[in-house]
């Protein structure tokens, strides 16, 4: 049976979740089973398993992260800044609800703290729940999960973390402010003076205008800013956009080390993924 109507199209027997993306593009994935549904104070929460990248979680009908690729995104939101920073001990994350970008930074002995505010706790229900491949049931002590809005935690924070990661959903509904100035500003205000933040800035082919907003408002902000991609299948047009805002100079990327066990990341992934296209060198030059 078809729970979810609005989000979910019986097409001649076979199921289809369909992302509409910003009404001229659609993107659809053939679904074999609806494996957990609510709607929470926040948003509609779905855990699907699909054909071709098995339990995914959607969120307002948008595809957040799958068992098949969710690694590579959350390997590169979390050991891209926690391999650059020097002695990262405690660590901030805004949203993340999937536990994904968690579970990588619990790799780190050395982080002594791991703050994950996310603002709906059904999320990282479901997601421990279905997604392990994602989530790993990370129960690791060092993990407090706050369920706030990270809007406000930032406001409140004393500038106590050394990294901040923000993994936001797309920047709409309790996510927009988080790509907001005035969040950047407190996010700045909580690090610590040798502190960094990064987070995920969106597609440079399709979300380019958030992007460059993203990354011109932390440039107004941190004296040292550097954007990096990766490649994620599910994302609209695969390739995705990460902007680190530093307060102190980043290393030069052959001098990154990296020895964690991880399924995409290596010292070579991680030394490559600021050489950037032309196209995108040429978005960023005025910037
Ligand atoms: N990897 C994913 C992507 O880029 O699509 C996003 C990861 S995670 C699922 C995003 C999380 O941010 C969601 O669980 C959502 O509930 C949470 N979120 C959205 N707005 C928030 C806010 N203001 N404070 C804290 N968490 C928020």
């Amino acid at each position: 049976m078809v729970r979810s109507p609005k989000y979910i199209e019986n097409s001649q027997g076979t199921l289809w979740l369909t992302e509409d993306e910003r009404d001229h593009l659609k993107i659809s994935y053939r679904i074999k089973d609806i494996l957990h549904e609510e709607t929470s104070p926040y948003q509609h929460v779905m855990v699907l398993d699909s054909h071709d990248f098995g339990p995914m979680l959607v969120l307002d009908g948008v595809v957040q992260t799958t068992s098949m690729d969710g690694y590579i995104y959350n390997e590169m939101i979390a050991h891209v800044p926690l391999s650059v920073h020097p002695h990262p001990r405690n660590v901030l994350i805004i949203g993340g609800g999937d536990c994904g970008a968690a579970n990588e930074a619990a790799k780190y002995e050395r982080v002594e703290r791991i703050d994950l505010v996310e603002i709906d706790e059904a999320v990282v229900r479901a997601s421990k729940r279905y997604m392990p491949e994602v989530s790993g049931g990370l129960s690791d002590p060092r993990v407090r999960y706050h369920y706030e809005d990270g809007v406000k935690f930032v406001q409140q924070a004393a500038a106590e973390y050394d990294v901040i990661i923000v993994d936001s959903s797309d920047p709409v509904g309790p996510a927009k402010q988080l790509f907001e100035f005035d969040f950047y500003q407190n996010v700045h205000r909580a690090l610590k003076e040798d502190g960094l933040m990064v987070c995920q800035s969106q597609s440079p082919i399709f979300h380019a205008d958030v992007m460059l907003k993203s990354y011109e408002r932390i440039g107004r902000l941190f004296p040292h800013r550097k954007l990096y991609t990766t490649v994620v299948p599910t994302y609209p047009g695969g390739l995705w956009s990460f902007t680190i805002g530093s307060k102190r100079a980043l290393p030069a990327p052959e001098s990154i080390r990296f020895d964690k066990k991880a399924r995409y990341a290596n010292e070579e992934i991680l030394r490559q993924c600021f050489a950037l296209p032309t196209f995108l060198q040429e978005m960023l030059k005025n910037q």
